[in-house]
Parts: structure tokens; sequence; C-alpha cells
């Protein structure tokens, strides 16, 4: 009898270890468990669906089952559920939805990609059929479906991360008038707070009520208690952050971490011989921080998953780490960031330096050219980059990427400013913004020295 390998969890992790496996071993027998009804689905477009940008609910569907099954040859089980692991047997026990049965599956490698689900506090009401969290691409279609219900008018948003900000934009693209409570006094807490109150300006001018420092009390048919007072609500879209699925892994006996993620070594490998994580249920490493944290992200989930299949192949893949790079847009606004900002550098013990500068995303005369500001985090002894933040117009957010490759290169802002970046009028100012901040933030350091 071959060896087979037992993925639970149908979407980017599980997915890329499961292909990645296949190419290297064409021998492996494949079973992936998904207990939903898709697989390889991008949960990254679901507001650009409610929203209107997007208008094909499967084209946000990058791989289906068929797909797997026919050109990779994984047996795909969907409504398939893991509802525990036995490390001694090696077996995993299946509850398969559509034929109400449980089942027992064995395997000789564990492959781990449960993901995340959204974060629900304790908060009296959150279970209401009203209140909604955004993960599943069914999740998405019952947005839309509210979304264009003449009913739907006052749509309440709770938690101003990314994703509530990107969900509140969807809305008012849809007619909806839009309340986003936050209980922090800031949106967006991976950005300092002088930098999410640009976002803040950007999100109130789109004409979204924006209410910050009101923790929510209850939810009630209709209405959103807040410390600040009630908001009269259709809907409620959650965007209070999320949580690892490492439950199943925990219960199996596997050591997990930050915020109840697995812990995995550098190749993905957890403490179990053959059984593998990676993804949003997983723990990654800060290379800035150095340390070991849980960051729910698509562009991380693809590739820890893909070092998980070359190494379930026989193959020698290892993922060295994060460094916290994330963008999104908010209306017109783009904003982004990666390594540490002023708050986690002071958190983390470093000593420092910062600069914030504004410029302009193109040439000033270039039609289209708009406002950017960037700010960067260096440490004071060595001048060595420690993050970066950018918000600004069209063209801001990728510029991060420059920033983020600093941070992997270990480079000083020093060794940012001669950099030989880019410039044609309609993309940059002669002086790229990321260099001027890198300039002001040299001088900084210079000073300090001094
Ligand atoms: C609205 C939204 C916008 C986002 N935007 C971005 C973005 O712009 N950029 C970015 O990088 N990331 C973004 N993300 C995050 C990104 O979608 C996730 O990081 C990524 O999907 C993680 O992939 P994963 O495979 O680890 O987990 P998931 O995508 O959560 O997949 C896990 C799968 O496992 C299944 N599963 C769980 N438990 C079991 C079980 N016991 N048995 C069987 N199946 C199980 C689930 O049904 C799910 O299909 C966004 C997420 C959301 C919700």
């Amino acid at each position: 009898v071959g060896e087979r390998l037992v993925v639970i969890g149908g979407d980017a992790a599980g997915m890329s270890a499961a292909s990645q496996a296949r190419r290297l071993r064409p021998d492996l027998e494949i079973v992936a468990l998904e207990r939903g009804t898709r697989t390889s689905y991008s949960a990254c477009g679901i507001p650009y669906l409610v929203g209107g940008a997007v208008h094909d609910v499967e084209s946000l569907v990058a791989r289906s089952p068929r797909d797997f099954r026919d050109r990779f040859r994984i047996d795909v089980r969907l409504r398939h559920e893991a509802v525990a692991i036995d490390l001694d047997r090696r077996s995993v026990e299946v509850r398969d939805h559509g034929h109400d049965r449980t089942l027992s599956v064995g395997f000789d490698q564990l492959m781990i990609g449960t993901g995340a689900r959204p974060f629900r506090p304790p908060i009296p009401g959150i279970d209401l059929p009203t209140v909604h969290g955004v993960q599943t691409l069914e999740d998405g279609e019952r947005l839309l479906e509210a979304a264009r219900r003449a009913r739907c008018e006052r749509v309440v948003v709770v938690g101003g991360g990314y994703i509530g900000l990107e969900m509140a934009e969807a809305f008012v693209e849809r007619g909806a008038e839009v309340t986003l409570v936050e209980g922090d006094r800031q949106v967006m807490r991976t950005l300092d707070e002088d930098m999410a109150d640009l976002v803040a300006g950007a999100v109130r001018k789109h004409g979204i009520d924006l209410r910050l420092g009101v923790p929510v009390t209850g939810f009630e048919p209709g209405t959103v208690h807040t410390a600040g007072g009630d908001v009269a609500a259709d809907l409620v879209v959650l965007g209070l952050g999320v949580l690892p699925n490492g439950e199943l892994a925990a219960e199996a006996g596997l050591a997990t971490g930050s915020r109840g993620a697995i812990v995995v070594n550098r190749r993905q490998q957890t403490a179990a011989e053959g059984v593998w994580a990676a993804g949003d249920c997983a723990e990654s490493f800060h290379l800035v921080s150095q340390r070991h944290l849980h960051i729910a992200l698509g562009t991380v989930a693809n590739k820890q998953g893909r070092v998980a299949g070359v190494n379930i192949g026989g193959g020698y893949a290892t993922f060295p780490g994060v460094v916290g790079t994330a963008a999104t847009k908010v209306c017109a606004t783009e904003v982004a960031r990666t390594g540490l900002t002023e708050r986690e550098a002071a958190i983390d013990g470093f000593r420092f330096v910062t600069a914030r500068i504004d410029s302009t995303t193109r040439a000033g005369y270039f039609p289209g050219a708009g406002p950017i500001t960037v700010k960067l985090v260096a440490e004071r002894e060595t001048g060595r980059l420690l993050g970066g933040q950018l918000v600004g117009q069209e063209g801001a957010a990728k510029r991060v990427d420059v920033l983020a490759t600093a941070l992997s290169a270990r480079m000083t802002v020093h060794d940012l400013v001669d950099l030989d970046l880019s410039y044609a009028p309609p993309f940059a100012p002669v002086w790229d913004p990321v260099l001027v901040a890198a300039r002001k933030a040299a001088a900084a350091v210079d000073a300090d020295r001094r």
C-alpha cells in the first residue's frame, strides 16, 4: 500500500501544500478534507464582491475541487470536517456532513491548514443572525445579498482593522448608511496613531460615520449598544480580528503558542513526525522583532503551504519568517505597513528615531499626483531600518515593498538613501517619497551620533 497524505483545510495553505507535494511525489495518495463547499478561494476578494467591483463570486475561486481532482489527482472531499486527530493511531476522525456519518481516515503524513475564524468576543447578542463575520465565500454571498436588499440601509461595522474598513467602504459603495464603531482611540492598530489619523480622515471624508473610543456593549435586533450610545443597524459586520483554528492540533497534543496558533519549525513541521501546519492556523517568526507570533495573511499562507508541500514531497524548503508587510485601500486612500511601528519598536525594547515626511505620489505637476505620507522607524545606534508606514493616494501602497525588501536585507536608512529607485513624472517625484523619508531618518540617526 502506498503512502497517504491527509490535508485538513482546502484553502491557501492546505491546497498549496497538497499541489506542491503532488508535483514532487506522483505516487502519493492525497486526500484533502474541507468542511465548506469550495477550495482555493480568495477571501481577500470578498469586500470587492460586496462593494460591486467584482461581479462573479466564482471568479474568486482560483482552483475548483474538480481542477484538483482532474489535474492533480487530489481526492478533495467537501463538507468533510476533521473533528479529531489521533497521533498514535495516525488517523483523523472525520464528520461527513453530506451523508451524516463519521469516518476514520488514516494518514502517513498530515498537513493542518485549518485557517482562522473571525473573533467573536462574549458580548451579549453577538450570536444574533444579523451579526456577520467575514471569512468564507458563503459569508461573502450572504453579505452581497444583504447589500442588494433595499431593507439593508443602515450597516454598522464593528472594528476598524483592515477588514472592517474594507467592508465599510463596500457597503458605502452599495449606498448604505455606514457607521464604524471602534473601541480603541484609533483605526488600524497595525499603524501608529499619527498615521492612523490620516486614515480616519479619509474614512470620514467618504461619508462613513466613524466613532472611535466607543466599545460595543451589546447587540439587539435593529440596535448596536455602545459605550457612546445606541446605533440603529439593519446589519452588523464584525471586523475584530481573527483567532487561529489551532484547537484540533492542541487537542491532539501538539504545542500551540501565540494566541493558540500551532507551533512549527522553519520547515513548517510540528513536533510530531510527519505532521505539518501552515497558514492562519500556525505561528510565524518575525524577522525584526525575533518573536513568534500569529499573523493571518494570504501571502504568508500560500508561502508556508508551499514550503510544507516541498518538505512533505521529500524535498527541503524553509520559511525564514515575515516582516509584517500588509497593504489595503480605504476608499481612495492606500495604506501600507511593514516591520515595526514606533509603538511596537518601543515594546520590543529598541532605541529608535522616527522620520515622517509628506510628498506626492507623482511629479507634483503631473495629472493625478496626490499626497503621500511616509513614516520610518530606524534603530538609533545603528541606523538599521525597523519599519515603515505609508498613507496616500494611488501609487502609495506598493512602495512598501521597497521597505520590506530593505528589512529582509537588514539595511540601514543610509543604505536606503543610496538605492537607485526609478523615476519618471507619472510614477514619482525625482526624489521618491521613500528616499526623502530615508534621508530624514538618516539625518536623525547622524544627529544622534554627534
Ligand atoms: C475579508 C478578508 C480580506 C482579506 N484580505 C487579505 C489581503 O488583502 N491580503 C492578504 O494577504 N490576506 C487577506 N486576507 C487573509 C487571507 O484570506 C487568509 O490569510 C488566508 O485565506 C489564509 O489561508 P489558510 O489556508 O491558512 O486559511 P483559510 O483561508 O481560513 O482556510 C482554511 C480552510 O480550512 C477549512 N477548515 C477549517 N477547519 C476545518 C476542519 N476541522 N475540517 C475541515 N476543514 C476545515 C475552512 O473551511 C477553510 O476553508 C483576508 C481575509 C478576509 C476574511
